[in-house]
């Protein structure tokens, strides 16, 4: 529900299969596409929360791919790491800006890809790698789909619960409500920017504590952020 989704961009068929199996065991979401036009429009729709990109795809090459996707403001920041063939592409490669936060060369180990794809994962979302994020005193457990403030566990309905997710992934990004309805509603939903502040409130009044103040920042005519400043003292579970 909130696992990764990867985009394996590939034309090997016998390689798709493999990272298919060994990434779904790990608990990510796979997409794939087999050329690279393919990619972009996959990569567009599905908005992956990062690509494995093959540098050798027909249609259009992998570099040509990856420099697509950081020419466009919805897929400028996500996680690309390129797998290269053993020889001259790998050296030629190196040499080239093209955006991408690692490299593989073929043939590699399952475990040394799953190793850098979760390190590239970390440096770029940290929350994404993680099934538990705590940002100051609130605690989300992806897994157990549990929400705790200072220990304390915090009921949320289902809007409000992607709404942290998305929020505490970036905590001190301010996200106005045209984001946040793209981030959390869908970007072909139609949905006044208002009831993002209804969902908000609502979010807000689960988190409250009385006599501390409220994680969740206005940022007048621009939008809301979490504040991971905000750290209370523990509660007891029995706390009213
Ligand atoms: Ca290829």
């Amino acid at each position: 529900m909130s696992k990764p989704t990867v985009l394996v961009a590939e034309d090997e068929s016998a390689l798709v299969t493999l990272l298919r199996y060994n990434l779904e065991r790990e608990g990510y979401r796979v997409i794939e596409a087999r050329d690279g036009e393919e990619a972009l429009l996959v990569a567009a729709e599905e908005k992956p929360d990062l690509v494995l990109l093959d540098w050798m795809l027909p249609q259009l090459s992998g570099i040509e791919v990856c420099r697509r996707l950081r020419g466009r403001q919805e897929t400028r920041n996500v996680p690309i790491i390129m797998l290269t063939a053993r020889g001259e592409e790998s050296d030629r490669i190196r040499g080239l800006d093209t955006g991408a936060d690692d490299y593989l060369t073929k043939p590699f180990s399952m475990t040394e890809l799953l190793a850098r794809l979760r390190a590239v994962l970390r440096r770029i979302r940290p929350s994404l790698a993680e099934d538990v994020v705590q940002v100051g005193d609130i605690e989300m457990d992806r897994a157990a789909h549990r929400v705790r403030r200072a220990g304390v566990e915090v009921h949320l309905g289902p809007t409000e619960y992607r709404l942290l997710d998305h929020l505490i992934q970036h905590p001190g990004r301010v996200f106005s409500r045209e984001q946040l309805l793209d981030a959390v509603w869908g970007s072909d939903v139609y949905v006044e920017a208002r009831t993002v502040d209804v969902h908000v409130g609502r979010l807000r009044k689960a988190l409250n504590i009385e006599g501390v103040a409220d994680p969740i920042r206005t940022v007048r005519s621009a939008g809301y952020s979490l504040d991971e400043s905000i750290v209370s003292e523990p509660r007891r579970a029995n706390a009213s």
